[in-house]
């Protein structure tokens, strides 16, 4: 599918600092966990929603102090569930100490899985940043709700990011809690072999045409014209991987040469990320038999025009 209308995506980089419990909506507060780096943004989103009786959407990190923030911002309500997106390590170890501090039930999505077998001799030291320990009381699969006096939260199945990953509607706002599929401040990290670019195009076209005004991450401040931006965030992805295709073209074989050629200014702490980002565009790319490799798809293969 071509996009040639579409506008490249403007990204919202204005911070959102950690800490404090933040009123978003009538029914959704925020507080941002204190683990902010270059692919957390200024941390991880936790999003309360409803009163009295809450849901947390994705507790974070296991950081005692997200915790007690959490727990002193909810004093006197009653935490009915406890959900999770996704099994990145910033997003669901926490849950398990919050369920001892609550009596919640975990429920969400399930527990990690890679988006592929292991190819032969590839570990999963690309997976370093999964949390295998995540072990949700129901998992929720798409068009599962869960709800409490006045709220209800409903699955989106959205693999891509990682093939577990879940978003959530809130109809009653007419809002997405977007977890790590799409975020307004930069573009989401697609790593196989938990990421997988083919299911990730395929999950942001499942959002074109719904009725959500404004999606919540789980990182930085909302999409605010979430439809515009899906498109702007499909357009990106296809311009990247036309780029990837000039630099197959141009004679460019390996992942090190194609990331130096289209990142430019890159920071280098993002290098390894960038380098998995054009190894998911390859791999998509020879499934769909546009490129050419030697047996399967790997981070250090050679690449040939088809
Ligand atoms: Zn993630």
């Amino acid at each position: 599918m071509s996009d040639s209308s579409a506008q490249d995506p403007v990204f919202d980089t204005s911070p959102v600092a950690p800490g404090t419990c933040l009123r978003l909506s009538p029914g959704i507060r925020r507080i941002v966990a204190g683990n902010g780096s270059p692919f957390t943004f200024t941390g991880t989103c936790s999003y309360i929603v409803g009163s009295g009786k809450v849901a947390v959407i994705d507790p974070g990190p296991d950081i005692p102090a997200h915790r007690d923030a959490l727990l002193e911002a909810l004093r006197g309500e009653t935490v009915t569930h406890i959900v999770v997106s996704h099994t990145h390590r910033d997003h669901s170890p926490g849950a398990h100490a919050l369920q001892e501090a609550t009596g919640a039930v975990i429920v969400g999505c399930s527990p990690h899985r890679e988006a592929r077998a292991l190819a032969a001799g590839e570990t999963d030291t690309l997976e370093a940043s999964g949390d295998r320990d995540y072990r949700p009381d129901a998992e929720m699969h798409e068009g599962d709700t869960i709800e409490g006096p006045s709220w209800r939260l409903v699955a989106l199945e959205t693999p891509g990011h990682m093939a577990n990953h879940l978003c959530f509607a809130f109809p009653e706002e007419q809002a997405l809690f977007s977890a790590d599929h799409v975020m307004a401040w930069a573009t989401t990290v697609i790593a196989p072999p938990a990421g997988s670019m083919n299911d990730f195009m395929n999950s942001l076209d499942k959002l074109r045409g719904r009725d959500e005004t404004v999606y919540w991450p789980g990182h930085g401040g909302p999409v605010r014209d979430p439809q515009r931006f899906v498109r702007a965030l499909h357009h990106h992805r296809r311009q990247r991987e036309a780029s990837i295709l000039a630099r197959i073209a141009a004679g460019d074989q390996r992942i090190e040469e194609i990331v130096q050629a289209i990142y430019v200014g890159l920071n280098p702490m993002l290098r390894g990320a960038a380098g998995l980002s054009v190894f998911a565009h390859l791999e998509d790319l020879a499934m769909r038999g546009l490129v050419r490799t030697d047996g399967m798809p790997s981070l250090t293969g050679e690449y040939r025009p088809a």
